[in-house]
């Protein structure tokens, strides 16, 4: 029996391919990865250093549904790669960062965006607009084994079947292993951690009745109900 004073919280899992679970340590996701996306943020698209916020392990949620949350009436989507990672360690080369790839899958970097606009404005951090129940939808995590390392195909998001996003892998400033070597100078990373890999342009709103269908070529599709 356990000694703690509370009841402990669970480890937080997310599906994969195959029926296993998969448990999750840590979620970074990076900002402004795609030259588009930046421009219509209003921001310079050139390569400054990347920059990552984090969401709650338990943000990341299977289940299909988005519950419209409190408090914000801009509430955009982002769908974006899902990187998972099986090891980890500190000052990754990036000759070795993918070798601590165990899969990839479809995610939706879901966000309160007139709260993260005011964080913005007021120089404050982003976890009000960005960390909240539910926000990162995800689909089912698949091994490399099954599709390899992504790092070229569509990236697309519809609302009611209305194309919103696309972009391709290819167009990402930071690729995955260069994520994976710069977070790993700044954090120890871990079996468990995962990334979120920035969303190409067409960022909007959603409304509660709305479907998503986020696909990622060579990964998946991930559909989601906003409720
Ligand atoms: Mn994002």
């Amino acid at each position: 029996m356990s000694d703690y004073v509370i009841p402990a919280p669970q480890v937080h899992v997310i599906p994969t391919e195959g029926g296993k679970e998969f448990p999750v340590r840590r979620v970074y996701c990076i900002g402004r990865n795609f030259a588009a996306h930046a421009v219509e943020m209003g921001h310079d698209p050139d390569r400054e250093p990347p920059f990552f916020f984090q969401k709650n392990p338990n943000n990341l949620d299977a289940s299909g549904e988005f519950p419209y949350p409190p408090h914000s009436s801009d509430v955009h989507h982002e769908v974006e790669l899902l990187v998972g990672l099986k090891s980890g360690g500190t000052n990754i080369p990036l000759s070795e960062a993918l070798d601590h790839v165990w899969g990839y899958g479809v995610s939706l970097d879901m966000t309160r965006r007139d709260l993260q606009g005011q964080m913005k404005k007021m120089g404050r951090p982003w976890e009000i607009g960005k960390a909240f129940e539910r926000s990162g939808p995800v689909g089912s995590l698949r091994p490399v084994s099954a599709v390899g390392h992504p790092d070229q195909g569509r990236v697309a998001l519809l609302v009611n079947g209305e194309l919103r996003q696309e972009g391709d892998l290819n167009q990402m400033i930071w690729k995955v292993p260069e994520m994976i070597s710069y977070l790993s100078e700044y954090f120890e990373l871990a079996a468990g951690d995962v990334i979120m890999a920035g969303t190409p342009s067409g960022v909007n709103a959603v409304v509660a009745g709305d479907v998503m269908e986020a696909t990622i070529e060579g990964v998946g599709t991930l559909n989601v109900k906003v409720v």
